[in-house]
């Protein structure tokens, strides 16, 4: 694949979890079956744009977005250019749409598909109306001082290009932002606002949009319309995130798409065409069958053949020791013993390394013999082959050489 599109936080997360869906999703754009609570979520989150995009636009500090979801103006621009006089009517307060105007709004934007029935579907929108209704009187009573509402955001991280729509930005009571997404599902903990990841890729965003300083990350839990709110995320919880976008345009870059089967299969729509779910044809069944059991037999068989060879070949080591003898003759063949040298790479030393000159995909869990491998290939720049080998060693060990019927082996051969 050539250029990679833009890494959403759903994209980077339907990847991390299983690089088969995402491509099913992202590139085969196959559609997902509705369900229930997106459709939820999406009716809930239409109605807050609505009520809380008025109070931010009319905020001193806010973004006016143009259609099409692009950022016309930053808060740049206001620190800048200092904003007119507001009018004495204006005011967050202002704003504010009445109850009966918002449940209006919510029976517009309400999406019915995916529910499991006619009163399933009842009672999830008289839910929604019942939080709207608590929400609308706590944001009557301390409207927020919202400042980007539905904000598209983009950036680029090492070279990596993310894109976010983030549901609302607060201005702090001491100047700076607050990031806040809002949840309707059931349950959400204050250790799921700690370490989510969206929300430090939204912070992320924004710190590289705007010039304030993002003070809050919050995740606002709308069923029990608690805000969880947490410490913006560190430089090394932000690079770590940076780390696994990475990982992620990497594989995307080098077109692995394989399966990951995981918890989500449960709910993953494309299992009748997934490798992992698919069944045998009916007229196959039988023969799978035969292959898979005298596999299993030689598997078995290849086990106990490799450990008595281990201890035949510990004996050998032994018998050699005892006599100072390295050539240990047979009838028909013979065994010498010798000293062989390999290259051992610490991952941890060897990992960045790697990750500069753009070899991680060469090196499957960071295996030393694959990295050795590396050093003898004319196409890895000089300088990364010297600095690979500065961190490894060479350690030495001993290994069974025979020959014998015509052939040269080693221990190791098995
Ligand atoms: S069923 Fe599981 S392994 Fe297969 S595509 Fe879906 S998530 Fe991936």
């Amino acid at each position: 694949m050539g250029t990679v599109p833009p890494l959403s936080y759903s994209g980077f997360r339907a990847y991390s979890e299983c690089p088969l869906r995402w491509k099913l999703m992202y590139i085969d754009r196959l559609p997902e079956t509705p369900r229930g609570y997106f459709s939820f979520g999406r009716s809930i989150h239409s109605a807050l744009e609505e009520l809380v995009k008025p109070v931010a636009e009319r905020s001193p500090a806010a973004l006016t977005v143009v259609p099409g979801g692009k950022v016309q103006r930053t808060l740049r621009d206001f620190d800048e250019a200092p904003a007119e006089p507001e009018p004495a009517s204006a005011g967050p307060g202002a704003a504010i749409m009445n109850l009966e105007q918002l449940l209006e709004v919510y029976r517009r934007v309400w999406v019915s598909e995916g529910y499991l029935s006619p009163e399933d579907e009842k009672r999830n929108f008289d839910l929604g109306a019942e939080l709207l209704r608590r929400y609308h009187a706590l944001f009557q009573a301390a409207p927020p001082n919202a400042v980007a509402v539905e904000q598209h955001l983009d950036a680029e991280i090492d070279g990596i290009r993310i894109h976010g729509i983030v549901d609302r930005i607060d201005e702090t009571p001491k100047g700076g932002l607050e990031v806040l997404d809002y949840k309707t599902s059931k349950e959400l903990s204050w250790q799921d606002a700690r370490t989510s990841d969206q929300l430090t890729l939204y912070q992320l965003l924004v710190e590289k949009n705007y010039p304030k300083a993002v003070e809050a990350l919050t995740l606002y839990h709308f069923r029990t319309l608690t805000p969880l709110r947490t410490e913006p995320r560190s430089v090394e919880e932000v690079g770590d995130l940076s780390t696994r976008l990475g990982e992620v345009v990497d594989g995307i870059r080098s077109d692995v798409h394989e399966p990951r089967p995981g918890p989500y299969c449960t709910r993953c729509d494309f299992r009748a065409i997934c490798p992992e779910w698919k069944e045998v044809p009916t007229a196959e069944r039988r023969n799978v069958e035969d292959l898979v059991e005298r596999y299993a037999d030689l598997k078995r068989q290849g086990e106990g053949l490799r450990q008595e060879m281990e201890a035949v070949a510990s004996e050998l080591h032994a018998v050699s020791d005892r006599l100072g003898v390295h050539r240990l003759p047979g009838r028909g063949a013979i065994v010498y013993r010798r000293k062989e040298t390999h290259w051992v790479f610490p991952a941890e030393q060897v990992l960045p390394v790697l990750q500069d000159a753009g070899l991680l995909p060469r090196v499957s869990r960071l295996d030393s013999d694959q990295v050795a491998r590396l050093l003898q290939d004319s196409k890895v720049p000089v300088d990364v082959r010297r600095s690979l080998k500065s961190r490894g060693s060479r350690q030495a060990e001993w290994a069974l050489r025979f020959e014998g019927n015509g052939r040269r082996r080693t221990s190791k051969d098995d």
